[in-house]
């Protein structure tokens, strides 16, 4: 008895600290329609009403199965209240602490208040930030929450706040399960007061709600799942106005995929790409995945077993009769039907996307501008999609200077003859990439190259392999002789070749590379003459087939523990430092110029690759040579 004394008293709490940051932000937020509290606050009626109808399958004994599943709202003109009433699961005095005082999802606050300063204090989107609830403070003095658990014997709670610092609740009595959501219309949100405009905001915002929405008696909304309609009897306005229901955005998808499949498994899904990346904005992962329905009854919001990672951008709805209406949000994980609509949903959406990029290629690259990261991730993941995501990747290339970019088909129906594999490089920029020595063989032939800009396309291109029967190759991991059935254009071939040398300079070559090969010692695997160089003197090439220079820096940046494959020094012998140099040594095998032009065009190497790990011994050689040079100059004159 002490007990429901006590619980029945009146208790005074405080609000989180960030709770108090959020309505600080609503109540001046100039720039957020405040008829988004009402989508919000039906928005949370409708998940209350979907978590009983749940509970009434799964637990078919549960009471109250006469109460109509539906949301009521009312006005009060002379008391200047809008009420917003369900028939859901209510909440007891421990989940309204929990609920309405603290922010579930962490890092919410932070996004919002960087929302809130780049869209100048635009706060349309906080419904999908898990703190719907607070926006109905930008338009209420006091709001009251008066509620009761669905659960037998939990009493009713009335939940007060004046959207400051704190909220009081105490029990009181309530006939039937459900909340009652009372908002005390500040002066000047009596706009809501009026039953047209609440009709109106809810056919805007809330015209897909699942269960009938009254206002004043009236049924507002059109209770519909769009996804069992036939799809030539939906609209594109039906389509967007759906889609933004879903996701509480303003805009439309930027494409969306209606797909129905009766065999082998019966199911409809109504997908979409949304048109921002919020990711990319500073948001953690978002929840993802399409809401899954079984025959129109929800079943799991946010299904991720639905998509995998790399597709945790589309949002929408599956519908299917095969799962079971009392299926387990715990058995969701390893559903063998939900595994197999999955596996269809994805090559489906592949597919979809590979088609948005065939027929609407600028919208494409918007889109992939802002999921392309994203999607990428896939190769590492989803073995058996893996040439459909190669279709999707666009990049620059040397041929275009503007920097165009190309999907990998295109690039592959236009490669020389005999060519035999896509080839591509990473590098920062494409100044870097036009002088990177390892494309000479290359840009001599002809061959176009695809520039990778981003250290994670090096992962990506390896771990894709190859695509449409040709393989992809790390332009620095090429043996010559894989170009050699490549025609030179006209004029070319004349600088092919090597030159006839005489014996003379070969041996004193040999000598050169030995000597080469002691100053640079174990930093090297070997240094030995090159024959894919035509102008630079000098290359690092990593042997075998391991991952590329690039690819191998990013690891390392990663893994601390993680060494550098070593790699061979390539010598360009028709270079004509490198001959002066082979001339000097000749003379003088212990010239103390050639060593520190050696260390210097290993050092130059390494710059070349972005890998020199300290280059403070270089500026002081660099001054050492060029004083010799001034002076073998001075001597001379
Ligand atoms: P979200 O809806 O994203 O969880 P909100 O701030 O809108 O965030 O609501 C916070 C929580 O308050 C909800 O998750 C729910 O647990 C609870 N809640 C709000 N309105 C209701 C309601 N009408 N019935 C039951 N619970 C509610
Ligand atoms: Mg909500």
């Amino acid at each position: 008895m002490s007990d429901a004394v006590h619980t029945a008293h009146e208790e005074s709490f405080e609000f989180q600290a960030e709770i108090r940051e959020l309505l600080h932000l609503l109540i001046h937020s100039l720039y957020t329609k405040k008829e988004i509290f009402v989508r919000e606050l039906v928005s949370n009626a409708s998940d209350a009403l979907d978590k009983m109808r749940y509970i009434q399958l799964a637990h078919p004994e549960t009471g109250g199965g006469e109460i109509p599943l539906e949301i009521r709202i009312e006005v009060d003109e002379t008391a200047k209240t809008l009420a917003i009433s369900d028939t859901g699961i209510g909440m007891t005095r421990a989940e309204i602490v929990q609920n309405l005082g603290t922010i579930a999802k962490s890092g919410s606050m932070e996004f919002i208040k960087k929302l809130a300063e780049d869209k100048r204090g635009d706060m349309n989107l906080i419904g999908q930030f898990g703190v719907g609830f607070y926006s109905a403070f930008m338009a209420a003095s006091e709001v009251r929450v008066i509620t009761k658990s669905y659960r037998d014997d939990e009493p009713g709670q009335i939940w007060i706040s004046g959207g400051s610092g704190s909220y009081t609740i105490r029990e009181i009595p309530v006939e039937k399960r459900g909340t009652r959501i009372e908002v005390q219309l500040k002066d000047d949100a009596s706009e809501f007061l009026s039953a047209v405009r609440l009709e109106n905001i809810i056919k805007k915002y809330s015209n897909f709600v699942p269960y009938p929405v009254f206002v004043a008696g009236k049924q507002a909304n059109s209770v519909s799942a769009i996804w069992t309609k036939p799809k030539n009897d939906i609209t594109d306005e039906e389509y967007d106005e759906f889609y933004k229901f879903l996701s509480g955005s303003p805009d439309g998808p930027a494409t969306r995929l209606h797909l129905v499949s009766d065999a082998p498994l019966s199911f409809q899904s109504v997908l979409f790409v949304p048109k921002t990346n919020f990711e990319k904005m500073g948001m953690g992962k978002l929840e993802h995945g399409p809401d899954l329905y079984a025959r129109k009854v929800l079943i799991q919001h946010n299904c991720k077993e639905l998509v995998p990672d790399y597709l945790r951008f589309v949002r929408g709805v599956v519908d299917s009769e095969d799962i079971t209406l009392n299926v387990s949000r715990e058995t969701i994980q390893d559903n063998a039907v939900l595994r197999k609509i999955s596996r269809n949903l994805v090559k489906k959406l592949l597919d979809h996307l590979a088609s948005m990029l065939a027929g609407r290629r600028e919208d494409y690259l918007k889109f992939y501008g802002e999921f392309g990261r994203i999607l990428k991730e896939g190769v590492a993941i989803d073995y058996e999609n893996r040439q459909r995501l190669g279709k999707l990747f666009l990049y620059p290339t040397s041929a275009g200077a503007d920097d165009a970019p190309v999907t990998l088909k295109e690039y592959s129906e236009r490669m020389k003859e005999g060519q035999k594999a896509i080839y591509y490089l990473a590098a920062p920029d494409r100044r870097a990439l036009d002088a990177s020595p390892h494309l000479e063989m290359f840009r001599k032939r002809g061959i176009e190259i695809v520039y990778l800009y981003d250290p994670v396309d090096d992962f990506v291109l390896s771990g894709l392999g190859e695509f449409n029967g040709k393989p992809l190759k790390s332009a620095d991991q090429v043996e010559p002789d894989e170009l050699k059935d490549i025609a030179m254009p006209e004029g070319a071939e004349k600088t092919e070749g090597k030159k006839e040398d005489t014996i003379a300079f070969s041996s004193a070559f040999d000598a050169f590379l030995k000597r080469f090969r002691e100053i640079l010692g174990d930093r090297v695997e070997d240094v030995k003459e090159s024959a894919r160089l035509s102008s630079s003197p000098c290359l690092l090439v990593t042997p075998g087939s391991g991952p590329s220079i690039q690819a191998q820096k990013v690891i390392s940046m990663i893994d601390r523990d993680f060494r550098m494959a070593k790699r061979v020094l390539e010598v360009n012998k028709d270079n004509p430092l490198v001959r002066n140099l082979v001339a000097m040594h000749g003379e003088q095998p212990e010239s103390p110029l050639v060593s520190a032009c050696c260390e210097q065009l290993f050092e130059n190497a390494m710059l070349m690759e972005g890998i020199l790990p300290d280059p403070s011994g270089m500026v002081p050689r660099i001054q050492r040579i060029m004083e010799e040079a001034a002076s073998g100059k001075a001597n001379r004159t």
